[in-house]
């Protein structure tokens, strides 16, 4: 085994398991009640690599897990708290950031010693969260200690499970429980739902939305205005490209000619929020033989801001001449370069130049809308990142990144755990790479910082 090898084996080969999220399981407690025994445990690793020095830094990391067929990342959040000697601050800290990230949380307690005030804090605050608790008796070795873990049922958090980490006594009950406690059904935010994927088709007045539209139905023969009998919105028009069915949502207007009647910005951008809104990728149509307006801009932020994944279209290509060619590059790297991340398709309406390139792209951009990063991956990415470019000091000290997670998709959302306020540049550093990395093609994302204090 070569030591990259070692570096990415994090746990079980977890490739044949669907690709659901894997819930975040935390495990919570003082400095050396055996939290990363557990671990060590619940990951399913023969060696235990346990540092016996109490409060020693830790580089600890996520880890993938499975037991019975389900995935899930185990993460110890003892490494971030190095200096905690057992204080009820540190341990209460690492029972925010638990409440904060997992799904489910294990709080240890050394059972040989019993629960010390520390414990107690930690009990307070896990009691507030919504989040399924696990208490862990640990350090009972054999049956005889099962009296002290019994003692436990003080805390007020229910049944304290006795376990010894070293031994592995009572560690298959356990992963049982956890998996009992984990959520049911994934987060409704990932639920894939049936039917064709949903499109918005806008842009400004004129740049040739239902020529667009026209056309696409035309090529595919495939226009459904209504079906008596089903749940199909007779607003939405259902077309077929590139053998996928497609639901462009909200066409009526574009698809009858009837353009709307006084045609004010106003009302226009509400027509545009509204078929945003019900899609879940938008196709920014821009008039390419035109300059890009900020009425153009307008739309492309009502997409952004909504969330949603985007493709842009330069239509009317076909009036596009070198010279023409050779200003809007100047103005693409001007105004579109918040949006660099959108892929885009140079069109005709009219002549039907390159449309058949719309529906690839649209997939791109759904792709990356909907695309996940498992957590162990992403601090592995992250504590590389920072190694390399650390964050600038600032007052003598630099802010820490602890943990970082993808708390969504649909779009991509992230929530990074830090040990204070990080320059906003960095920030922008960090969801540059993501990106370089990762791809989340033609969606937004967005990054949130949680800075302990
Ligand atoms: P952490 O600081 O909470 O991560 O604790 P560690 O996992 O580093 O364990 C601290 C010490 O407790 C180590 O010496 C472990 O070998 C020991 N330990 C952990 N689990 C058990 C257990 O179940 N029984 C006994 N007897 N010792 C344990
Ligand atoms: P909408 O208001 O966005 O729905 O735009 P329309 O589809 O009504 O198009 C506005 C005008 O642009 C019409 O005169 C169209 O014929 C013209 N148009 C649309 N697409 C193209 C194209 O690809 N090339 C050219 N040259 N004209 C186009």
């Amino acid at each position: 085994m070569t030591d990259d090898q070692v570096w990415t084996d994090t746990g079980p080969d977890t490739s044949d398991l669907p690709d659901e999220a894997a819930p975040v399981v935390a495990v919570v407690g003082r400095p050396n009640v055996g939290k990363s025994t557990l671990v060590n445990r619940l990951i399913g690793r023969r060696q235990a690599v346990v540092e016996d020095t109490p409060g020693v830094t830790r580089d600890r990391i996520p880890y993938d897990a499975v037991w019975n067929g389900r995935r899930f990342t185990v993460v110890d959040t003892g490494g971030w708290e190095p200096d905690a000697e057992g204080r009820a601050a540190a341990i209460a800290a690492q029972a925010e950031i638990a409440i904060a990230t997992a799904d489910v949380i294990i709080l240890v307690i050394d059972a040989q010693v019993g629960a010390t005030d520390a414990d107690e804090a930690a009990v307070r605050i896990l009691h507030r969260s919504k989040k399924p608790v696990i208490l862990v008796a640990n350090k009972v070795d054999d049956a005889r200690s099962e009296a002290d873990a019994a003692a436990l049922w003080s805390l007020g958090l229910g049944e304290p499970h006795p376990v010894s980490a070293l031994h592995g006594r009572g560690s298959g009950d356990l992963l049982d429980v956890v998996l009992d406690r984990m959520p049911e059904l994934p987060e409704a935010d990932y639920a894939t739902e049936s039917g064709p994927r949903r499109v918005a088709l806008v842009g400004r007045p004129n740049v040739g939305k239902s020529s667009l539209l026209n056309r696409l139905a035309g090529e595919d023969r495939v226009v459904v205005d209504s079906v008596a009998g089903t749940t199909v919105d007779p607003v939405d028009s259902l077309i077929e490209l590139d053998s996928d069915t497609w639901r462009f949502v909200d066409t009526a207007g574009l698809r009858k000619r009837v353009k709307q009647a006084s045609g004010t910005e106003f009302y226009a951008s509400l027509r545009t929020q509204s078929a945003v809104e019900a899609a879940e990728v938008a196709v920014v149509l821009l008039d390419a033989s035109e300059p890009i307006s900020e009425q153009d801009q307008r739309v492309l932020s009502q997409v952004v801001e909504a969330g949603r994944a985007l493709v842009i279209a330069f239509n009317k290509w076909d009036l596009v001449d070198e010279d023409r060619r050779y200003y809007l590059d100047r103005e693409i790297d001007r105004e579109l370069a918040r949006i660099t991340w959108a892929p885009r398709v140079n069109i005709s309406a009219s002549t039907g130049r390159a449309v058949a390139k719309l529906a690839p792209a649209l997939r791109t951009a759904l792709a990356g809308w909907e695309q996940r990063i498992p957590t162990g991956e992403l601090n592995q990415w992250i504590s590389g990142l920072i190694a390399a470019r650390p964050h600038p000091i600032r007052g003598g000290k630099a802010p820490k990144v602890l943990f970082m997670t993808q708390a969504g998709i649909r779009p991509p959302k992230f929530v990074l755990f830090t040990s204070g306020r990080l320059d906003p540049q960095y920030v922008r550093f960090i969801e540059r790479r993501l990106r370089e990395d990762f791809g989340f093609t033609g969606s937004p994302i967005a990054i949130t910082v949680k800075a302990r204090e």
